[in-house]
C-alpha cells in the first residue's frame, strides 16, 4: 500500500500578522521549498525547453494537464512509461490538474472572463450565447468534444481520478465545476454544492485507486475551493472540504484555491480561504504568475502556484526584467548587445544579447522561444525564491518595497 506519510508539509517561518509562510512539501519525488512557483508543462513538456534546463533554472516541480494528456497520448501510455515524471524525463515532483478547467472552458468560451475582463454582466444565460457549446455540465459530470478531432468524451469525478492516478503525479486535484464571474449568486451556490459532491466522489475514488495501485508511490489529492467572490461561500467551501473524509478515513492532503478571481480581490479571497484552512496543509493557487499577483498570493497564505504565462508570453517575445515587461521584437533592440537583464543569472543572459534574440524572432527561429522561455521562467522562479528568503530573514516588507520601487508593469514600447 502506498504510504500517505511519504507526502507531508512543514512550516518553517511565518509572516507576522498575515497568513504568509515558508515551508517544505515532501513528495515521493523530492522536496519543494515553499513558496514556490511551479512552471506548466501542459502536454508533459515545458514548451521549447529541456527538462535539464528547467532544473538548472531552479524549477522545483512541473504541472501538467490531465485533459491534454488524456486526449494525447492517453493515460495508459504515461502509466506504462512509469508515470508523468519518468515519461518526460523529469526526476522531481509533478502536479496534474483535474482537467475540469480545460473541459469546462470548452463549454462557454469564457477564457476572457477568467482573464478578468468581465464588466457588468450578471446572467447565467449570457455566457453561452454566440459560442459553440463544446461541453455540457450535469450533476454527474461533463460531456465534451475534443478540441483535437471533435470526438465525444465524458469526465466524471471518478474518470478524472482514474486518469490522474494513471498519470502518476505527486499532487493531483479534485474534479470541480468551473464557474465564472458572469454566473449569478444562485448558480454559484448550486455549483458549490455540486463541487462538494464531486469532491466526496473524488476522495472515495482516490482511496480505492490508492489501494488498487499498491505498486506506485503515494499520490496526494488536493481539494479545489470554489465560491467566486462571495466570502460566505468561500469560507463554507473551505470548512466543508476540510471536514470531508473517504469511507476509509482519508482526508485531503492540501487545497487548491480556484475559480473566478479578479486581480483586485485576489488577496482578499486567498485570505478568507487561509483563515479557514488548516495550517499544516499546503495551499496551491491555480494560474497566477504576474509579480503583483505573486506578492499578494504569498502574503495571504498561498504556498505554491502555477501559470503557463511566463513561457507563453516568452514565445511572443515578451520578457520580464526588474523594471517590468517589454517586447524584444521592437527595432530599438537591433543593435543592443547587452543581455536581456544584466542582473539575471540565467543561461540566456549569461550567453546571449538582446540584439541576437531580436534577430532570432525576426528570422522566426525556434531558438528564440527556447532562450526567452528560459529567461522568463528563471525570472519568475527566482522572484519567488527571493520572496521565500525574505520571509525567512524577516525582511519581506523591505524586499517588497524594494521590488515595487523598480517595477513599473508593462514597459512602453518605442
Ligand atoms: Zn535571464
Amino acid at each position: 500500500m502506498p504510504d500517505p506519510a511519504s507526502f507531508s508539509f512543514t512550516v518553517n517561518s511565518r509572516l507576522e500578522g498575515r497568513h504568509g509562510r515558508t515551508g517544505v512539501i515532501r513528495t515521493p519525488h523530492g522536496d519543494i521549498q515553499t513558496p514556490a512557483f511551479t512552471p506548466v508543462g501542459t502536454k508533459a513538456t515545458v514548451k521549447a525547453v529541456l527538462p535539464e534546463a528547467m532544473k538548472e533554472l531552479g524549477a522545483q516541480a512541473v504541472l501538467a494537464n490531465a485533459y491534454h494528456l488524456y486526449l494525447q497520448p492517453g493515460p495508459d501510455i504515461v502509466d506504462e512509461a512509469g508515470g508523468l515524471g519518468k515519461f518526460m524525463n523529469w526526476a522531481g515532483p509533478t502536479f496534474t490538474d483535474s482537467g475540469g478547467f480545460q473541459v469546462m472552458s470548452l463549454g462557454v468560451g469564457f477564457k476572457k472572463v477568467l482573464a478578468m475582463e468581465a464588466v457588468g454582466v450578471r446572467s447565467d444565460d449570457v455566457i453561452a450565447k454566440g459560442k459553440e457549446r463544446l461541453a455540457v455540465v450535469d450533476d454527474d459530470g461533463v460531456t465534451f468534444r475534443s478540441h483535437l478531432d471533435g470526438s465525444k468524451h465524458r469526465f466524471t469525478p471518478e474518470v478524472s481520478m482514474s486518469i490522474q492516478h494513471r498519470l502518476g503525479a505527486d499532487v493531483m486535484f479534485a474534479f470541480d465545476e468551473l464557474t465564472t464571474l458572469l454566473n449569478t449568486r444562485a448558480y454559484q451556490e448550486k455549483s458549490l454544492q455540486r463541487t462538494h459532491e464531486w469532491a466526496q466522489r473524488c476522495i472515495d475514488a482516490h482511496e480505492r485507486l490508492t489501494a488498487e495501485r499498491a505498486h506506485r508511490p503515494y499520490q496526494a489529492l488536493f481539494a479545489v475551493i470554489q465560491g467566486a467572490q462571495y466570502e460566505d461561500l468561500r469560507r463554507k467551501a473551505c470548512r466543508d472540504l476540510e471536514a470531508m473524509r473517504g469511507a476509509g478515513g482519508t482526508g485531503f492532503d492540501g487545497y487548491g484555491i480556484g475559480g473566478a478571481l479578479e486581480k483586485h480581490n485576489l488577496g482578499t479571497i486567498v485570505g478568507w480561504c487561509c483563515d479557514e484552512l488548516p495550517e499544516d496543509k499546503p495551499r496551491h493557487l491555480l494560474g497566477i504568475s504576474e509579480p503583483e499577483d505573486i506578492f499578494v498570493a504569498v502574503e495571504n497564505g498561498a504556498d505554491t502556484f502555477d501559470c503557463v504565462n511566463p513561457s507563453r508570453v516568452a514565445r511572443n517575445a515578451a520578457l520580464y526584467v526588474a523594471e517590468g515587461r517589454f517586447n524584444i521584437n521592437t527595432s530599438r533592440f537591433r543593435r543592443d548587445f547587452t543581455p536581456i537583464d544584466e542582473t539575471c543569472d540565467c543561461y540566456t543572459c549569461a550567453h546571449y544579447t538582446r540584439a541576437y534574440i531580436h534577430h532570432l524572432f525576426k528570422a522566426k527561429e525556434m531558438l528564440a522561444s527556447t532562450l526567452c522561455t528560459i529567461h522568463n521562467e528563471r525570472f519568475t522562479v527566482r522572484l519567488v525564491d527571493d520572496i521565500r528568503a525574505s520571509i525567512d530573514d524577516g525582511r519581506f516588507d523591505e524586499f517588497k518595497a524594494e521590488f515595487f520601487g523598480r517595477w513599473r508593469g508593462r514597459l512602453r514600447q518605442e
